[in-house]
């Protein structure tokens, strides 16, 4: 049995997770072993900040484990939001704050190309390996959709024409950039079982 913390808070990803992992891989999430301090995400890059997570929990605990970092790449804006999606209209915005930033900032562009990546930093026996997924895409004009979160209602992924919001979560995950990336580290990890 090979156990892992996922360096999240965020439930909905673990249980994603644990749901596609054999049942010999056991995933911990922080609460389950006691580690309720906020991790400063101030990395410049989505890699860095990805290390930042699984880093502090190794060297703290001494345990496997890995962590995520997403962002929105936005072509006619130098790749912001990038690395401050989260927080790109200020410290407390919402996701709705930042959707509408957005698309008053790309208001007029002529070319909404951008993409969402993710990579997965993983400690595994004190040995760093990295998995990146990107999907391309452009961002609508207005929103679209009920599901998913963050900017998921003004993204239409290339070769489709609706958006992440107008997709069931099945479709999402197996064609978003956070499906390709923990696809990869399932494979990695199953092999190495
Ligand atoms: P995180 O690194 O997974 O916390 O993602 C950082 C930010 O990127 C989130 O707060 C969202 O605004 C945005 N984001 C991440 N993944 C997605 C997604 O799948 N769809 C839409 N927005 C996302």
């Amino acid at each position: 049995m090979l156990q892992i913390v996922f360096a999240t808070n965020n439930y909905n990803k673990l249980k994603e997770i644990r749901h596609i992992l054999p049942p010999t891989i056991s995933v911990l999430g922080l609460s389950d072993i006691g580690f309720d301090t906020d991790i400063p995400e101030n990395g410049l890059t989505l890699k860095e900040n990805a290390t930042i997570k699984s880093s502090t929990i190794y060297e703290r605990f001494n345990i496997d484990c890995f962590s995520d970092d997403t962002g929105l790449m936005v072509d006619d804006l130098n790749d912001a939001p990038g690395v401050y999606s989260a927080r790109y209209a200020g410290e407390n915005a919402s996701y709705d704050d930042n959707v509408e930033k957005l698309l008053k900032d790309l208001e007029g562009s002529t070319n909404r190309s951008a993409h969402f990546s993710t990579v997965i930093s993983l400690f595994l026996g004190g040995i760093e390996y990295f998995f990146e997924g990107r999907i391309d895409g452009i961002i609508s004009h207005k929103k679209s959709g009920h599901s998913g979160f963050g900017y998921d209602p003004i993204f239409i992924p290339d070769g489709y024409d609706i958006t992440f919001s107008e997709m069931s979560s099945k479709l999402k995950n197996s064609i978003s950039h956070r499906g390709l990336a923990t696809s990869k580290l399932v494979k990695f990890l199953k092999d190495k079982i």
